[in-house]
């Protein structure tokens, strides 16, 4: 099951526990065990405004190393914790641990980044999903303008008038909200008049491709759509000079990526905050 939906996860499954469904308990095991541990980690890219150059939030990206098993992409264990109920736990302490973070990064310095929170299509569709971000956002207490969350066309799918409500209530509570892998999904774009978001994440795919005729046609068609609808663009995996002109001759917004920086714990982003911003 989980094999079939992401490539990367058999490798979990078939090397490095070996004895399938028992291995699967063991794995289950281990994330419940990294949860209560604290073996996970938050590492923060930075978002940059293409127009001043300047860094305006970062996104979190979770980080996991097992005793055994060593480093463990999300890619690999995201999906896995999907189908065996752990996202959501995941997903709060995310959610948690990230706002914790830019708040103190923002009461220190005296910022207003924002940071920018994956969150998965099941986690999103919990009943409770709206009242716990409001619960987190309170403890931590956060402006929710400091706060973001990028949900994949995925979560779209279903375009139930529960979501969009849900969705609704979310924004309205002054939270941005971004569509992650934009183009990538299976999902029809009516969704985009339904749901009210506030900016399209271009997938990295298209932007390694931009330089080939129809990759620029592409970017810039999406670029487009996203305007017409008055939704920012972030590029995601921009990682040369070139790829950023072309970004920026159509107006692109937001860019991240190797080219400005590698995600970052929290001491290496700490740096980074205080070379880039505090001059
Ligand atoms: P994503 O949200 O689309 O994140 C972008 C991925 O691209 C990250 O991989 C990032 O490290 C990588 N990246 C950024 N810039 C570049 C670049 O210039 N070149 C290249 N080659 N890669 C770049 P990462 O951290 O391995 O995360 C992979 C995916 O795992 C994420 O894709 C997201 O879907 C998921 N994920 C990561 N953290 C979380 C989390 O806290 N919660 C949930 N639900 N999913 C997460
Ligand atoms: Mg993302
Ligand atoms: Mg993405
Ligand atoms: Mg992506």
């Amino acid at each position: 099951e989980a094999k079939k939906k992401n490539g990367n996860a058999a490798i979990i499954y078939s090397s490095d526990l070996p004895g399938s469904s028992n291995s699967l308990l063991r794995l289950e095991t281990k994330l419940h065990h990294a949860l209560q541990h604290h073996a996970f980690e938050l590492h923060y890219q930075p978002k940059i405004t293409v127009q001043t150059g300047k860094m305006e939030g970062m996104e979190a990206l979770i980080r996991w190393t097992d005793d055994e098993l060593g480093v463990v992409s999300p890619l690999q264990f995201i999906p896995f914790a999907e189908e065996c109920g752990l996202i959501s736990k995941i997903g709060e302490w995310v959610l948690k641990e990230a706002a914790t973070q830019v708040k103190q990064w923002n009461d220190t310095y005296h910022l207003k980044l924002r940071v920018a929170v994956n969150i998965s299509p099941k986690h999103l569709a919990e009943r409770t999903f709206v009242e716990r971000l409001k619960d987190i956002l309170q403890e931590v207490n956060l402006d929710p303008t400091h706060l973001e969350i990028e949900i994949t066309e995925m979560s779209m799918l279903d375009q139930n008038s529960e979501l969009i409500s849900k969705i609704q209530d979310i924004k309205n509570m002054g939270i941005t909200i971004s569509i992650d892998d934009f183009g990538t999904g299976y999902s029809s774009l009516s969704y985009l008049k339904q749901f009210p978001v506030d900016a399209l994440k271009i997938d990295r795919s298209f932007i390694k491709n931009i330089r080939k005729e129809k990759g620029t046609a592409m970017v810039e068609a999406i670029i487009k759509i996203a305007h017409a609808l008055n939704l920012s663009v972030v590029a995601e995996g921009v990682e040369d000079e070139q790829e950023l002109r072309i970004l920026k001759e159509y107006a692109c917004e937001y860019v991240q990526g190797y080219h400005f920086s590698k995600p970052l714990n929290v001491q290496d982003f700490t740096h980074h905050i205080e070379k880039n911003l505090l001059s």
